[in-house]
Parts: C-alpha cells; sequence; structure tokens
C-alpha cells in the first residue's frame, strides 16, 4: 500500500516501508501540466514504485497491469512536477538544526529538489543529501557542490581556499571523493587565472561548474573554459558593454581599478550589444540563474515591513540575526542611492526576456539563505517565480525554469523535471492552473514524493511541526 505519512521532523525510520510492487495509485479527474508543450492534458497518471508508469485516458485499463490499483480523485485540479529551487545555500555553523526544521518545509511548499551552491555546512549537508536520499530524513532531493572554491583569507565561512594550482587540484580531488554534484566557484579573493583554471579542469574531469564572474574574467573566457551556468544575472549587464573582454583584461593587468570597471560597466549599457552577446551564451551552452528576489527585497527595504511576515514562524532569532548586516549596510543610504538600487533591480530584470529570446536556459533560483535578507527559505522559490512573470517571461518560461530546465542541466532529465512515464513520481497538485497565473504554484493541494503522498492535512502538519521545532530552539537558547 501507498502509504500517506503524517510524520514529526526528526529522523524518520518508519519511512522505508516500501509499497508493494504490483500495487498502483492512479490519480483521476487531473490536469496534466505539459511544462514542455505548454498544454493541459486530461489523463489520468498511474503510479508504481515511486515513478509514473503510464498516462491513461480516463476511463482506459493499464496494459499489463495486474496488481491493486488505488485511486485518488483530484477533483479537475492541476497536476506539475515537483519544483526545483536551483540555488539555496544552507549557512551558520551555530545554525544546523534551524537550517534542518526548513527541509520538510521545502516539500510543504511542492519544492522536491534544492541545488545547494555552497554554504558554511558542507558536510552537514552531504550528510543530509544522504539521509533524504534513503528515506531517513523528510526533505528535497539535495544537490550539493560541497565546499565552494575561492582564494585565501576570502570573507566566506567554511570554503575550500585555494592558493596555487596543486591546492586546486587536491581540493577538486576530495571534492570529487565526496561525490558533489556540481562545482562551485566564486570570486572574492581567488585570482582570475586560478579561478579560470579551476573552471577548465572541472569541466575536463566531466564536473558542471557554476561560477560567480570576477572583474578580471570576461564572460566568454569562462564560457570557453567550460563553465555551466553563471550564478546571478546581474554579472550579464556587463555584456552591454561591447569593451567587456577587454575591461576584464585591463583589470586583470591591474591596469584599470575595480571601481573603474564598474563605472565603465555603469555608464555603457547597450541592449543590442548585450543580446548579440545573449546569443553567443546560448550557442555555447551557458545557463544562467537570476536570482532576483534577494536584490529585490534590498531594493524595496525602505518601503515595506517585513515584521509580520508570516514566514518568520519558521525562522529562529539567531537565523534572522543574519539579516541584519545588509540592513545596516544600507542604513545610512541617500535617498539617490535608494532610488539607484530600484533602477537597478529593474535593469536586471529586464535582461529576462531577452536572455530566453536568445535561447538561454534560465534557471529558477531563489538565492535563500541565512545571509540573504528577507529571502525565506522555499517561499522565496514561488517569490522568484512571480518576479520571471513581472519581468516579461510567460507562466510557462517561468514553469519550465523550476521543472524541466533544472533536471536537464543537472543531467536528470530522464528521471526528472515532466510528467512522463519512467519519470520519478516527483508530483504536486495544484488548486489553480499555473499556465494561466504563475501564483498557482503557491496552492499547494498535495505532494507525491516517490511513493510517499502528503495531502494537505499531512502538509499542514510538517508546517506546524516547523514552527513548533523553531520554538523549541529558541526556548532551549533562553540565556
Ligand atoms: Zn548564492
Amino acid at each position: 500500500m501507498l502509504r500517506r505519512l503524517l510524520l514529526s521532523l526528526c529522523m524518520l525510520p518508519a519511512f522505508a516501508l516500501p509499497a508493494s510492487a504490483a500495487d498502483s495509485l492512479r490519480l483521476t479527474d487531473v490536469q496534466v501540466v505539459d511544462v514542455e508543450q505548454g498544454r493541459l492534458l486530461q489523463r489520468d497518471v498511474l503510479l508504481q514504485d515511486g515513478r509514473i508508469k503510464a498516462l491513461l485516458a480516463p476511463g482506459e485499463q493499464a496494459a499489463g497491469h495486474a496488481g491493486a490499483t488505488e485511486t485518488l480523485d483530484l477533483g479537475g485540479r492541476y497536476l506539475i512536477p515537483g519544483l526545483w529551487d536551483m540555488h539555496v545555500h544552507f549557512e551558520g555553523t551555530e545554525l544546523v538544526e534551524d537550517n534542518a526544521l526548513l527541509l520538510p518545509v521545502y516539500l510543504a511548499y511542492g519544492i522536491t529538489a534544492v541545488r545547494d551552491a555552497s554554504g558554511s555546512l558542507a558536510s552537514t549537508v552531504l550528510q543530509w543529501r544522504s539521509e533524504i536520499a534513503a528515506g531517513k530524513r523528510l526533505g528535497p532531493s539535495i544537490f550539493t557542490s560541497g565546499q565552494k572554491f575561492e582564494g585565501v583569507d576570502s570573507l566566506w565561512e567554511g570554503d575550500r581556499e585555494i592558493a596555487d594550482r596543486e591546492q586546486m587540484l587536491s581540493g577538486m580531488d576530495e571534492q570529487q571523493a565526496l561525490g558533489v554534484d556540481f562545482i562551485k566557484i566564486t570570486e572574492n579573493t581567488l585570482p582570475p587565472e586560478l579561478f579560470l583554471d579551476t573552471v577548465a579542469e572541472a569541466h575536463r574531469r566531466g564536473l558542471l561548474v557554476s561560477t560567480h564572474v570576477p572583474l578580471g574574467l570576461g564572460i566568454f573566457e569562462l564560457a570557453e573554459a567550460g563553465v555551466s551556468s553563471i550564478e546571478h544575472a546581474s554579472y550579464l549587464l556587463r555584456l552591454g558593454n561591447p569593451d567587456e573582454a577587454a575591461i576584464a583584461r585591463a583589470v586583470r593587468a591591474g591596469e584599470l581599478t575595480a571601481e573603474a570597471a564598474n563605472a565603465r560597466y555603469d555608464r555603457g549599457f547597450d541592449q543590442a550589444t548585450a543580446n548579440a552577446a545573449y546569443a553567443r551564451l546560448a550557442q555555447q551552452d551557458v545557463a544562467v540563474t537570476p536570482t532576483l528576489i534577494g536584490g529585490r527585497q534590498l531594493a524595496w527595504l525602505d518601503e515595506t515591513d517585513h515584521s509580520n511576515d508570516a514566514f518568520l514562524r519558521y525562522l529562529t532569532r539567531q537565523f534572522t540575526a543574519k539579516y541584519q548586516w545588509r540592513i545596516d549596510r544600507m542604513a545610512g543610504d541617500t535617498e539617490a542611492q535608494r532610488a539607484a538600487r530600484k533602477v537597478r533591480y529593474r535593469q536586471i530584470a529586464a535582461q529576462l526576456p531577452p536572455l530566453q529570446q536568445a535561447g538561454v536556459t534560465l534557471l529558477a533560483g531563489s538565492d535563500s539563505a541565512a545571509l540573504n535578507t528577507y529571502v525565506y527559505p522555499a517561499q522565496a522559490l514561488h517569490d522568484e517565480l512571480g518576479l520571471f512573470v513581472e519581468a516579461g517571461l510567460t507562466p510557462l518560461q517561468a514553469l519550465q525554469a523550476a521543472t524541466i530546465n533544472g533536471a536537464s542541466f543537472m543531467r536528470l532529465g530522464q528521471d526528472y523535471g515532466s510528467i512522463a512515464p519512467g519519470k520519478r513520481a516527483d508530483l504536486v497538485v495544484l488548486d489553480a492552473n499555473p499556465l494561466a497565473d504563475i501564483a498557482a504554484t503557491r496552492s499547494v493541494h498535495a505532494v507525491i514524493r516517490g511513493g510517499e503522498r502528503f495531502d494537505r492535512a499531512a502538509l499542514d502538519a510538517l508546517l506546524l511541526a516547523a514552527a513548533e521545532r523553531k520554538q523549541a530552539l529558541e526556548a532551549a537558547r533562553q540565556p
């Protein structure tokens, strides 16, 4: 029998019971959202052994199926593939439990996979990844970069700091031995040459590699070295300057300061130049994770009161305390600086339609992290999708960025990302049609994850347990 699960948040031995191989679940009166073609299909969906066995016309019998079939009438609702948040962080060595309690919350928000773009908890995240995969912990499937590569004395906690090629190679050996899902590289103190060499080495080893863009490297130098995705669309604005490659070379040669380079980028944005570069980026198969919501939250901080945000019921005081540094840093901003922040946000968001038009694969990632102010885990992916549509993408394009695009990017398109026979039964039932209004992704009625099934009451129980866990953690820390 498929088991309905009403479970507590800790380790879950009860999970191990598999459904009988012959038994299956048939979802009826449901509109299947075809995320590849953007169509609604009136099909029953037959699930067995945690996978989609067949899509059937209503009333049609499954060929060669002998076992008992349980039926679940979904009352005309909409079925989408589980959502993937392609950019999250688990941050804070003192916040392990605060992050852990959020894992079931992802499921309750319809998110069945997250890509961890590295934080300070690399070994813990690897452990969560295997516990979740083994059914011992409740949460989304995790894909993680492990420790990210940085230079010596970077500002980041828990990263892999390398001084030369030797250290880069041994670092990559270790990351590979741990079985990380991709390599992440950022630019705080990593010199451009070593940064580029790290990209090339990861690519040579057949690993996916996701990066920021240092001022001393041109975006096409990275593309040619084999970068798989650029994280944060803000970097792409540099492509609006026809001299981007020369500016990067000048920075690298020490002929141009970072400040001077940024000033040149700020002055010289040309959309037609950017569009031509986006087409090249698409040809080179470089994906982009825009991560709009973080910049949006900061730019509108001056006119938004977050003190009563409902999501705070899942976040400990210690977790949200990390928000403060950005708030403090912006406290002295002038009127002009505040206005410039909003202009910049709009300029970045405006790049999404041309990127999509050029054929660049967009990945929906929230960048949620304790360090990212008011970017709430799980909820922020839905916010991000809303911003994609506000920026000019269609609801279908936004939905693709959170389903099929992520699965294909991770080279797991055979198993995930759409509703098709043979794929994993990671499914979300929505009350409303997401192709008509992307806000429908928030109307989660049920979640199916492999052989596990969570109705609305079960999802609410997960959320309640997370809220209670948050309170217990705070109470235990009272002096
Ligand atoms: Zn990030």
